[in-house]
């Protein structure tokens, strides 16, 4: 029972299984290709973002780029101006040309504006002293001065950042070469602080983590945005491309400075005419901030709305699962029933609350001859379905029930009932009744007519005697004990009147006929005398058989009166009709003896008085008629034989 259970069970479990993994390995499926294209949207975002900050950082570059070289062009031109006035002798316009500059730009960015002759030394400084601890002062060993006294530099030369050895600060020198005759005369040299540049460069980027750089042609820090006195005197990386590749003028990086250990996203721009470059970097985490937050937003979001997707999944599978085991149990247990119904050895009905028909059997239609399919029961009313059934077949559904029905609990069992055809129902009526509600009936029918011809069968044997077919003689004293009172109430004023009457009657000398005749002819003189007691009688008489020739009859409503006349009818018919043997025809006679059974009844008495008259008979000489009479208390005579 168990087993079958679980294996249905399992059953039920492999097929919604069936059904629900591929909806759930599709709903997987279309999950990856969605997270992966959303990680693919997102790193298209990121590459995005990035090249908007590179373009940004570019564009800004390359517009510093070119004001540096305004920059750089006035500055120059102003030098070669002051070169000019200088070795004019126009010593005037020389110093209104130092004074213009040195008022042109904020103070303190001008540190010095100086003049070398051939050998380096120092032939005018704005700061006015030519000595330094005592000696003239001389840059000959200064780079901006040996690369225009070798020759190997020509134009405006741009220092590293240089300690000043007059000015005691970093100054950045602009020099460039003065000739006379086509010799090299000197050098004019304009000192500018780093610090006016990197204010410059503050402006653009005030507060920020986003850097500019003013390089210079070997790499060395000539300002920065930020950190610059970190930066001074320092140089980049060598492998940077602009130093590497003198003739790209633009470019990108990405690095984390040294200086600062800020990761950014770096355009380079070289400045044009001049060898300067311009590198800008914008910090990756703060050009990237919005961006990414925007992206843990989506991610966030996504992730939610995914976990929320996969627990409703889940959930709707497992609510499929239980649906699909409730079905798949309920279709077993529906089964289950229709096998049970459909293999019951008998008829089967189950009615509504309303007595409409819902389910029944072929068992049941073929008993009551029903043109019916059992599954289409459900289309019959109960109305219909009475209808459908044959004349008197369907009567036992609404008759109430009989009192020898036995009815427990609602269910009375064993009704029987007799169909109009003879056959005999056994029928078992159960109320459905479920928590104090009625929900309808079953009815469960069984053809016992073979059973009931079985004990008819049986009843017959036990109560009749085997030769005449008589009632025999227990039957015939229960039937005497049990008599319904009434036959004794019978009478024209209700009066107890005496009104049935106990006839016994003895063959005469029966002896004699087995003598003569043989046994098996007495037998057959006995059933002879049967017979004539079988149409002598009232339906309602009974005649039964005591014991060897002696025989007794029942009269119920009958007077002393009738019954003598009964008997001597029989009497006559006796002697006058002789039985047909095999041993050929056999003539006899029998004696009477009448007893009347009063109320209340006493067979026993009723009994010895028939019996007393018989024998009064008997010694009367036989085939005649006694009775018992109430008055004289004695047997009398009331024939004698003729
Ligand atoms: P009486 O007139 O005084 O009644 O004489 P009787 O011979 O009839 O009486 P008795 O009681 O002496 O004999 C009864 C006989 O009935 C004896 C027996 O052989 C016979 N008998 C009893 N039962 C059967 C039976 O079933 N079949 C046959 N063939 N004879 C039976
Ligand atoms: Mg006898
Ligand atoms: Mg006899």
């Amino acid at each position: 029972m168990f087993r079958y259970r679980f294996a249905t069970e399992r059953l039920s479990l492999q097929r919604s299984l069936t059904m629900i993994v591929p909806g759930l390995l599709v709903l997987v499926a279309c999950f990856a290709i969605y997270v992966t294209m959303l990680m693919r949207g997102i790193d298209e975002q990121r590459i995005r973002v990035e090249h908007d900050t590179y373009l940004r950082a570019a564009q800004m570059s390359n517009l510093l780029a070119q004001q540096m070289e305004a920059l750089v062009s006035g500055l120059d031109y102003a030098l070669k101006d002051l070169a000019n006035s200088y070795q004019a002798g126009n010593k005037l316009g020389f110093e209104e040309g130092v004074a213009t500059m040195q008022n042109t730009f904020p103070e303190g960015t001008i540190t010095q504006i100086s003049i070398a002759d051939a050998r380096g030394t120092l032939l005018y400084s704005s700061l006015g002293s030519l000595r330094n601890d005592g000696q003239v002062a001389s840059i000959r060993d200064r780079r901006h001065f040996t690369v225009h006294a070798t020759g190997t530099f020509h134009g405006l030369y741009i220092s590293d950042p240089v300690f000043g050895r007059l000015s005691r600060q970093y100054t950045i020198q602009f020099s460039r070469a003065l000739y006379r005759d086509f010799e090299f005369a000197g050098v004019i040299v304009l000192s500018v602080s780093p610090r006016y540049l990197s204010s410059l460069f503050h402006k653009v980027f005030d507060n920020s983590s986003d850097v500019v750089m003013l390089l210079n042609q070997d790499g060395y820090y000539l300002a920065r945005s930020l950190d610059e006195d970190q930066a001074i005197g320092k140089h980049v990386p060598t492998s940077r491309t602009f130093l590497q590749d003198p003739g790209k003028t633009h470019g990108t990086y990405e690095t984390t400075a040294a200086l600062d250990d800020i990761e950014r996203y770096y355009a380079w721009s070289r400045v044009a005419s001049y060898p300067l470059i311009i590198s800008l970097g914008l910090d990756k985490a703060q050009a990237t901030t919005e961006s990414e937050h925007a992206i843990t937003r989506i991610l966030t979001n996504n992730t939610i709305g995914g976990i929320l997707i996969l627990i409703a999944s889940l959930w709707i599978s497992y609510l499929l699962l239980q649906r699909e085991k409730s079905v798949a149990m309920l279709t077993d247990t529906a089964r289950r029933q229709s096998a049970i119904i459909n293999h019951f050895p008998g008829g089967v009905l189950v009615e509504d609350q309303d007595g409409n028909p819902i389910v029944a059997n072929q068992t049941l239609c073929r008993l009551l001859a029903l043109d019916i399919n059992p599954d289409s029961l459900t289309a019959h009313t109960r109305e219909a379905f009475r209808e459908r059934a044959p004349q008197g077949m369907l009567d036992w559904i609404d008759q109430p029930l009989p009192p020898t029905a036995q009815d427990i609990d609602g269910a009375a069992l064993g009704l029987e009932y007799e169909l109009p055809d003879g056959r005999t129902l056994e029928i078992d009526r159960i109320g459905l009744d479920a928590q104090a509600q009625h929900l309808g009936t079953l009815w469960l029918l069984k053809d016992i007519t073979e059973r009931k011809l079985r004990e008819r069968k049986l009843e017959t044997l036990a109560t009749r005697d085997s030769l005449t077919g008589l009632t025999n003689r227990g039957a015939f004293m229960n039937a005497l004990a049990h008599l319904p009172t009434h036959h004794l109430l019978h009478g024209p004023d209700r009066q107890p009147t005496p009104a049935a009457m106990l006839v016994m009657i003895d063959i005469d000398h029966f002896k004699r006929v087995n003598d003569t005749y043989g046994h098996h002819a007495g037998d057959q003189a006995l059933s002879h005398l049967a017979d004539i007691l079988r149409v002598s009688l009232r339906a309602h008489d009974l005649a039964g058989r005591l014991g060897g020739e002696e025989f007794v009859l029942l009269l119920p409503d009958t007077s002393l009166a009738q019954s003598i006349d009964i008997a001597e009818r029989i009497r006559l018919a006796i002697a006058e009709q002789p039985a047909h043997t095999d041993a050929g025809e056999v003539s006899f006679t029998a004696s009477f003896g009448i007893a009347t059974l009063s109320s209340p009844p006493n067979p026993e008495t009723c009994l010895e008085q028939a019996d007393s008259a018989l024998y009064l008979a008997k010694r009367s000489g036989r085939n005649c008629v006694c009775y018992w009479s109430q008055d004289s208390g004695k047997p009398v005579q009331s024939t004698s034989a003729t």
